[in-house]
Parts: C-alpha cells; structure tokens; sequence
C-alpha cells in the first residue's frame, strides 16, 4: 500500500517514536496522545482494518496483544492498568485504514468511552 500512512511509518518514509519493532509487527508513540502512555501497535502487513484480517492471521493478532501486555509493563502501566483500542469501520471513528492497537493508560479511563 503505497500510501497508506502507517505502510509508510514501516518503510521508514515518515518518523515515528518507535518503541518497539521484530519482524511482523511495530509499535509506535501516536501522535495526538489522548493519555500519558498512548502507544499505536500495528502489523507490518498491510490490513486496512480487523474486518479484513485475513483467515491465518491468529497468531499474529494473539502476538500484537501480548506485545501489548509487554509495553504496557516497560511504561510502568502494567499494574496499574491500561486499554487496548481496536477502532473498525465507520461508526468506531476509525481514521487510518491500517489495523492497529491503541495502548492507553497513566491516567484514570472513564466507561462508557465516547
Ligand atoms: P484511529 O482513529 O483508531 O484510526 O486512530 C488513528 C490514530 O493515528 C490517531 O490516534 C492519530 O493520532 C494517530 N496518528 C495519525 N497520524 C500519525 C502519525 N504520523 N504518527 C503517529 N500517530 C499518528
Ligand atoms: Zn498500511
């Protein structure tokens, strides 16, 4: 995906915080951080959303989660807790159309989110 923005954090085409990267997934400082700790975890593969996630891609998705885990605890949050945010499709206010997990936390999260 030649444009997409995330394919291009992963070529290295636009800078990013990168805190953490093997060969199937990266993670990332987002942007706009709505907490202290707001942490985007993405597959280096190209899917435009969980809804096209292909048939196989289990492993990978249980990976990304407990890499999740693991980052949560370098930034100190592990204990304290933290929420993972998997936006899909329209109504979810998904912007970017390349799968990813938002890692929050360091602050207190309210229920129910907006
Ligand atoms: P979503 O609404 O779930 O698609 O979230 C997209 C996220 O990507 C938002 O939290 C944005 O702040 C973040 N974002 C957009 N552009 C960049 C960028 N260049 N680097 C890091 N994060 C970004
Ligand atoms: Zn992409």
């Amino acid at each position: 995906m030649d444009s997409c923005l995330f394919c291009r954090i992963v070529r290295r085409e636009i800078p990013a915080k990168i805190v953490y990267e093997d060969e199937k997934c990266l993670a990332f400082e987002d942007i706009k951080p709505q907490a202290p700790v707001h942490i985007l975890i993405i597959p280096k593969a190209h899917f435009a959303s969980l809804n096209e996630a292909p048939a196989g891609a289990e492993s990978l998705l249980g990976e990304m989660l407990l890499r999740a885990r693991a980052i949560a605890r370098e930034k100190g949050i592990g204990e304290s807790g933290y929420r993972l945010v998997l936006n899909t499709a329209r109504d979810s206010g998904q912007d970017v159309f390349h799968l990813h997990f938002h890692l929050l936390g360091g602050r207190r999260m309210t229920w129910p989110p907006g």
